[in-house]
Formats: C-alpha cells, sequence, structure tokens
C-alpha cells in the first residue's frame, strides 16, 4: 500500500488531516479547535509523505518527526501519527489498541474538561457553582478540573500579582509574578469551596498557570495537602511554553505531598526524559494531538510508569475526532493511567458527522473501548460534506 495524498480541512472548529491511499483505504488525524492556522505546516509534509506504506507507521513518522516542535508545531505530524494509525488498523481489519499492543482494559476514564460554563465571576461561590454543575452533568464524572490563580480569569483582577500584565491575542500569554498574599488566599477559599460541594466521591484537579514562582507554587501545594487534590497542573511551565524547566519542577514536587502535573504542550518523549528520570513531577499529561501521536504517548506513558509517575492525557481541544484517537490510546496504556480529559465537541454536530461513538458517549464517568478496525468511527460523508468550506469542497473525493 503507498499514501497518493494528503489533504487538510477545517471542519466546525477542527482542522481535519486525511491521508489517502491506492488502497482506496483513508485514514484521518485531529487537529486542535484552537489552531486553525495550521493547513500550510501539515501540507509541507506532502512531498516526504507520497509513496511510502502508511502501515509502516514508525518508518514514515521518521522522516517526518524532526519536522515538529512544541505545541502548536507538534501538531501536524501528531495527525499525521493518528492518521497512519488509522490507515494501518483500517488494512489490517483490528482497532489501533491493538497494533499499541492491545487493551488493558475495556472502559477508559475520562476527566471533565469542556463541560462548563465559561466563569466571569471568581469567587468561591461561583467556583462551587461551576463544579456543581459538572457534578450535575448526565457523564457521571469522577474527576473534574478546573482553571484557577494564573489559569483562570482571576488573575486579570487588580492586585492578583505583583508583576505586568501583558493583554496579548494568543492564549497562553505568559503573564508571571509572585502572588499577593490576599490573591494567595483567596484561591485557597475557592479551592474550599469546590471541595466542600464536591466531597470525596469526585476527584477535584487544578490547572494554575503557568506563572507562578516556585515559593507561591510551593506554599499552595502545602495549603492544599487537607484536601487531597487529584493534581496541580502547569504551576511553573506548560501550556503554550516551549520549555520544561524540569529541576524548578521537581523543587516544587520534593516539597508537598499534593501530586504535581505538567506536559500538555510537550513534544516527543526526549522532551519528557530529564521530567521523568528526575521523578521531576508526579504526573504527566502530554496531548497526542501535541506530543507527536498515540505511540509517542504510549511510549511516554511506559516510561514514566517505570519510574513511578502516573499519567493523565490532555486533550480538551482535540474534538470528536480527537476523543476516539485518545480511547484507543488509553485502552492499551498501563496501570498508570488515570483518566484523559475529554474533548470538547466544538460545534455540537461534530457527533452526528462521525459514526460509531456509543450512545450516551460517557457513562458513570467512563467510555466503553469500541472494537471496529482503525480509529473505529467513520465519517458520514454525506452530512460532514455539508460543513465543509468552499475551498475544502474535494476534502472528502
Ligand atoms: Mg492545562
Amino acid at each position: 500500500m503507498k499514501i497518493t495524498d494528503i489533504r487538510c480541512a477545517t471542519i466546525g472548529d477542527n482542522p481535519i488531516v486525511r491521508i489517502l491511499t491506492d488502497a482506496g483505504i483513508s485514514g484521518y488525524g485531529p487537529v486542535e479547535f484552537t489552531k486553525p492556522y495550521i493547513k500550510p505546516h501539515v501540507m509541507h509534509l506532502r512531498e516526504a509523505l507520497i509513496g511510502e506504506d502508511p502501515t509502516n507507521v514508525e518508518r514514515v513518522m521518521l522522516k517526518i518527526r524532526q519536522r515538529g516542535a512544541f505545541k502548536p508545531y507538534g501538531a501536524g505530524v501528531s495527525a499525521v501519527e493518528i492518521a497512519l494509525w488509522d490507515i494501518a488498523g483500517r488494512a489490517a481489519g483490528v482497532p489501533v489498541y491493538k497494533l499499541l499492543g492491545g487493551k488493558v482494559r475495556d472502559r477508559v476514564r475520562v476527566y471533565n474538561g469542556g463541560v462548563r460554563e465559561r466563569m466571569t465571576r471568581f469567587e468561591p461561590e461561583d467556583f462551587a457553582a461551576s463544579v456543581r454543575a459538572m457534578k450535575a452533568a448526565p457523564h457521571g464524572f469522577t474527576i473534574v478540573k478546573q482553571g484557577i490563580g494564573f489559569h483562570s480569569g482571576m488573575k486579570h483582577e487588580a492586585g492578583f500579582h505583583i508583576g505586568e500584565t501583558r493583554p496579548s491575542p494568543f492564549h497562553g500569554a505568559l503573564d508571571r509574578g509572585l502572588m499577593t498574599e490576599r490573591a494567595f488566599k483567596h484561591v485557597v477559599e475557592c479551592v474550599a469551596a469546590m471541595k466542600a460541594e464536591l466531597g470525596d466521591g469526585i476527584g477535584l484537579a487544578l490547572d494554575c498557570g503557568p506563572g507562578m514562582m516556585v515559593p507561591d507554587a510551593i506554599r499552595l501545594a502545602r495549603a492544599l495537602e487537607p484536601y487531597n487534590i487529584m493534581w496541580l497542573e502547569d504551576m511553573i511551565t506548560g501550556d503554550y511554553i516551549p520549555y520544561v524547566n524540569a529541576d524548578v519542577y521537581r523543587e516544587v514536587t520534593q516539597a508537598s505531598s499534593t501530586p504535581i502535573h505538567t506536559g500538555e504542550q510537550i513534544y516527543l518523549r526526549q522532551n519528557f526524559k530529564e521530567l521523568i528520570e528526575k521523578k521531576a513531577v508526579n504526573i504527566v499529561g502530554p496531548d497526542p494531538c501535541d506530543v507527536g501521536g498515540l505511540a509517542e504517548l504510549k511510549w511516554i506513558a511506559e516510561y514514566a510508569d517505570l519510574h513511578g509517575i502516573l499519567m493523565a492525557p490532555h486533550g480538551i481541544a482535540d474534538g470528536a475526532l480527537g476523543i476516539a484517537a485518545l480511547v484507543q490510546v488509553s485502552a492499551a496504556l498501563p496501570d498508570n493511567y488515570i483518566a484523559f480529559e475529554l474533548p470538547a465537541i466544538r460545534p455540537a454536530w461534530w457527533i452526528d458527522i462521525l459514526e460509531g461513538f456509543p450512545n450516551p458517549l460517557v457513562k458513570d464517568g467512563f467510555i466503553e473501548v469500541w472494537d471496529r478496525p482503525g480509529l473505529g468511527v467513520d465519517f458520514n460523508v454525506g452530512k460532514a460534506s455539508a460543513y465543509l468550506a468552499e475551498a475544502d469542497k474535494g476534502f472528502f473525493d
């Protein structure tokens, strides 16, 4: 089998990569909905892909893996990798999880990322109301995540931190600085209000930055010890920060028993090496759509497990096709797997143009792993074509 073409179209909010073959089999790979500008980056890989056998996934990846970088520039390579696995699975007649080593669980736990109302006020009662709504969602989430401090609108309020605020069109703009005592106490009060709402039946993870300074990070991790938080995410680096700072994370992680988490923006296993070997965090959270794909995430999970580090993949912006990709790889991860972040489906009609999902998709906080070939979901071309932009009309041809 040979690759004959590669295409990229933004459907709804998510760019989607399609790889075509001379066997009539196509594979699809998702890109985060935050990256409408990624198409040229995907298409520049075309020449390296044409004529290659897509079922030799690693051999193909060796040709293109150097053409990616930390988020957002690992997205093109990652989407191609996922599309290659989709083809390989379809060609072999097996789900992708079988090609990644086989499933070790029949259902995968998810945590809530995207089922939420946008917060406009940041008082303890607002945070309590936010997690109350998550708790009431029909998904039955067992873990929910909330942004606080530098990962919330609270950081724009006067007196939040000692430093400059830099207005920027980019998500993840880097405001950094020591928090004021009042802001620090406020964050702890907001966490207490959320835990009072959730009780001990639903885990609370907190996305905290980046932007925190080491003394605040240590103080916060210690102050929250009584609340048994699932993890504190991205306090030092993360989001769109193109470096890791593993030694700084190590200092924070060693200072308390609260689990410390990072990794959503990191590209390739090599860039997790120091975090894992130095035990700089307790949990890593690569995103398959940024780290380099599904096998890349599996390698990182295995290496992390050997070092006593847990795995909770990121996925908020990966869209409906991203859910399929995350289910396939998460089914095959070792026991250090906690849960993946359930991607938001934007717009809601996305779930109608892909066929093969269980209904309901999430039950009791889990997704049942399905057994169809490849990623196991198929575009309803008739329905999906209606949403293509004029310039992308030939995407499914
Ligand atoms: Mg995050």
